[in-house]
């Protein structure tokens, strides 16, 4: 499914997130950046291990934390057919803190799509942030990751391909529901 809104165009896929040829590949990150399960293991494994010790010699805090939730740090990509890898910190989905949580998957998506525009690139493949391990719920987290996209594209700096690459045919259906549902 594809949409045109704002600047470009929104498309969603089912497929694998490193598979993808765009300029700029949105890693499912964690903020120590040293890898993991779900997406992130995926891309460090297909990426290659300059990823890895690109995402080492970032700066560093005294808990190991490279990246806070709801923000992004950008490497090159390696192996992967992009130019850059943008790593984004999705928020753990805790139900006392419903707004908190919210406003972060909202920050990082936004955080995501303001790198990859400083970087020049013109495609932007997102996994479903945060609703693997970190356990937010699909549907509101589509509609939230949508939105803010579509706030993007509205703007000045608008990307000419968004496109949101989704592990299974139910995950690709909720996204197709949600971008239906987005107004103009
Ligand atoms: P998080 O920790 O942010 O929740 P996960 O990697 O655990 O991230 O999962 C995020 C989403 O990505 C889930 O919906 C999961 O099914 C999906 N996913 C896992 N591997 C891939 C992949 N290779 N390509 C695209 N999506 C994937």
């Amino acid at each position: 499914m594809k949409r045109r809104i704002g600047g470009g165009q929104i498309e969603l896929l089912r497929g694998n997130i490193v598979e993808q040829r765009v300029d700029a590949i949105v890693n499912a990150a964690n903020t120590w950046m040293l890898g993991g399960g779900g997406v992130d293991g995926a891309i460090h494994a297909a990426a290659g291990p300059a990823l890895l010790a690109e995402c080492k010699r970032l700066p560093v805090d005294a808990g190991g934390r490279r990246c806070p939730t709801g923000e992004t740090r950008t490497t090159a990509a390696g192996a992967l057919d992009a130019r850059y890898v943008i790593h984004a910190v999705g928020p753990v989905y805790d139900e006392r803190y419903v707004d908190e949580v919210e406003q972060q998957l909202r920050s990082v998506h936004a955080s995501a799509l303001a790198a990859a525009a400083d970087h020049e690139c013109a495609s932007i493949a997102f996994p479903a942030i945060s609703t693997g391990a970190y356990r937010f719920p699909i549907a509101r987290a589509a509609a939230i990751a949508l939105d803010a996209v579509a706030d993007f594209q509205r703007g000045p700096r608008a990307l000419a391909e968004v496109r949101f690459v989704l592990f299974t045919v139910a995950d690709l259906a909720v996204f197709e529901r949600a971008l239906a549902a987005l107004d103009h």
